[in-house]
């Protein structure tokens, strides 16, 4: 490969495979050494800019960050220019449903996706969600909701490199003792703590990522799973909405309170709950967009339902069916709700945006009308609007969403030694934070997976 990189002709080869939208690295192949060089870099700190600088990637770490004017881009390296552009650490999402697509009603999809092909179009339809998250600048996710087999072989498949996604962490079916609208393979029924903490080590043996309590649960379950869970390191994620939920989910040790926050009770909550969650620095979850935000901005442009993008990604058949699931979309059931969630939605994320509780960021993605390709925009826009400075949102959506996984040490800040999860975005998302949609560079691993960007004749690079 060096001796290759020498020749002009084959370094812009080399760039072309590289910034191959969905190029994937056969496993075994040589490791690449690609350096970002030119835009702005946010590293997940909320620490000012490092304007024009540059970022060298060998193999799937990167070694070296700095301003560009200091660095030696050795001659080996296939440059790619970031100039006039933002580059930050991949974007991570904390409440993805893979199995869901945007679909306007869980009754009708769940028998729909089972009457045309089954098992296979489940499969497909999974394939698309990863492929459009890790398009929109997701190279890490929590699918919180799932089959148990058909999650961990697309979270395989994808480690392996032989589909394109995020890097996936999975819950697999979620406890529940209330089970609802998606089929039951998707829910594990709790009948006593007992039972729920048996259920999580059958869920580790099988080898998930971290486990989800959905709801109806006592407090006694909680400590079941929260206890079990953590025999396994197995972090919990809980789905909770009602103050007596979030309070029991907290004091029994669970270890994100998924959904509280967006509104879905009313009122909001009382002060000393908000005061023992930022005192135990414990991570929430709000998913504030999904509902009280998306249904509003339907509202205001329906056309969004018509993205172009969706039907690129979309194959015809599952185009047409979500397209036919959300004509009558202002009457879902899904939305039955979200009068009453608008009254409170600004106070609700209020509440954690001002009080320094510690939040990471997810969408509930797939949800209705929720699509992926938008995932993590929507939501950090809301942030924002709510007043919560563009820093400290990339922040949450980058290093913070690295802690509340466990994985700091790999992921969430674009420094020497972590894994090259980095993307492009155009413009400034500290001065537009919907600079977030417009993701042109996303690589994982080192690995170009989208990317336009057209690499600089060699030796231009420590021009600035
Ligand atoms: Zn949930
Ligand atoms: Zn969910």
């Amino acid at each position: 490969m060096k001796i290759c990189a020498r020749s002009l002709a084959c370094a812009l080869l080399l760039s072309i495979t590289l910034a191959r939208p969905d190029a994937q690295q056969a496993p075994g192949s040589a490791p690449h050494k690609v350096a970002l060089v030119g835009g702005m870099l946010l590293d997940g700190y909320e620490a000012p800019p490092i304007h024009h600088a540059a970022v060298l990637i060998d193999g799937d770490r990167i070694t070296q960050v700095g301003p560009a004017a200091g660095m030696t881009i050795p001659k080996d390296y296939t440059v790619i220019d970031t100039s006039g552009r933002t580059m930050m650490p991949g974007m991570i999402e904390l409440h993805a449903h893979l199995v869901i697509l945007g679909h306007g009603n869980y009754g009708t999809w769940f028998p729909w996706v089972e009457k045309h092909g089954g098992a296979s179009m489940l499969t497909r339809v999974m394939e698309i969600s990863a492929r459009q998250l890790l398009s929109a600048g997701v190279t890490s996710a929590v699918d919180l909701g799932a089959t148990l087999q058909p999650a961990l072989s697309i979270r395989d498949r994808i480690a392996r490199g032989e589909i394109p996604g995020p890097r996936m962490s999975m819950s697999g079916p979620w406890l529940t003792r209330t089970p609802g609208v998606f089929p039951l393979e998707y829910q594990i029924k709790v009948t006593s703590p007992e039972q729920a903490a048996q259920e999580v080590d059958k869920l580790a043996a099988a080898g998930v990522d971290v486990i989800k309590a959905h709801s109806g649960l006592t407090r006694e379950d909680y400590q079941a799973i929260a206890d079990a869970a953590h025999k396994h390191r197995l972090r919990v994620h809980a789905h909770v909405y009602a103050e007596t939920d979030v309070r029991n989910a907290l004091e029994t040790g669970i270890d994100v309170l998924t959904h509280a926050g967006s509104a879905g009770t009313a009122p909001p909550y009382s002060e000393q709950l908000i005061t023992d969650i930022v005192n135990r620095g414990r991570p929430v979850v709000i998913t504030a967009a999904h509902r009280s935000w998306v249904y509003p901005d339907t509202a205001a442009f329906p056309e969004r339902l018509q993205d172009p993008q969706l039907k690129k990604d979309f194959p015809p058949d599952v185009y047409a069916e979500v397209q036919d699931s959300l004509k009558h979309w202002r009457a879902l059931g899904y939305f039955g709700r979200t009068d009453r969630e608008m009254l409170f939605r600004e106070r609700g994320v209020k509440q954690f945006t001002e009080s320094g509780t510690v939040l990471g960021m997810g969408t509930d993605s797939g949800t209705p009308m929720n699509f992926h390709t938008e995932a993590l925009w929507r939501e950090a826009k809301v942030h924002v609007d709510m007043g919560m400075p563009p820093i400290r949102v990339i922040s949450s959506l980058t290093r913070i969403g690295a802690n509340i996984l466990g994985k700091q040490r790999e992921l969430g800040t674009v420094e020497p030694g972590k894994l090259a999860d980095i993307i492009v975005v155009k413009g400034n998302p500290l001065y537009d934070i919907l600079a977030l949609s417009a993701v042109e560079t996303v690589i994982k691993g080192g690995v170009v997976h989208k990317g336009t960007a057209v690499a600089a004749p060699r030796g231009t690079a420590s021009q600035h």
